[in-house]
């Protein structure tokens, strides 16, 4: 982000005073307009529900827990895959995907908190997903990509004591 910044600020300069002025102005304009991705202001926002729609989210042991607690069977809102668990769908949506939103948002998958940050197997780093169409509404920190990776550890050490 920053490295965007300052490109940007570079390219349109033609004096220093012109350059801070710009340099600030922009930076505030980034800031006010990026949001952390678990924040999900974006997605409320557009009322925008794609990423719940034939959701394949994994699901970590401290997920399963969490939304048992709430009174929800596991065969209701989990399957269970060669590689975990997983969102069920029904009907091509996210099970907890009711009329225009998530009816467990407060108590979400931690997966789906970072998306559309995600990890891509071939780059072997985080990414936003471009599929999001709000993907540069999100501004995504350093905590973020360790929280990522984090649950990374925690489904596949999950993946491995059951498989
Ligand atoms: S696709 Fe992007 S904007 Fe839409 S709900 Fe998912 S994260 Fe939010």
């Amino acid at each position: 982000m920053y490295s965007d910044q300052g490109e940007y600020a570079v390219s349109i300069d033609q004096s220093k005073g012109l350059q801070v002025g710009i340099w600030v102005a922009y930076s505030l304009k980034i800031e006010d307009a990026r949001h952390l991705p678990a924040s999900g202001i974006p997605c409320l926002k557009h009322r925008c529900v794609k990423c719940c729609l034939e959701t394949r989210m994994p699901l970590s042991n401290l997920d399963l827990k969490r939304i048992l607690k709430l009174g929800y069977r596991l065969e209701y809102f989990a399957v269970k895959t060669k590689e975990g668990s997983r969102l069920r769908n029904s009907s091509g949506r996210c099970v907890f995907l009711q009329g225009e939103g998530c009816e467990i948002y407060p108590h979400r998958p931690a997966g789906c908190r970072l998306y559309p940050l995600v990890y891509d197997e071939t780059l072997k780093r985080s990414v936003i997903d471009s599929i999001c169409p709000y993907s540069h509404e999100f501004r995504v920190q350093r905590a973020d990509v360790q929280r990522l990776k984090s649950l990374i550890g925690e489904i596949c050490n999950l993946e491995r004591t059951e498989g």
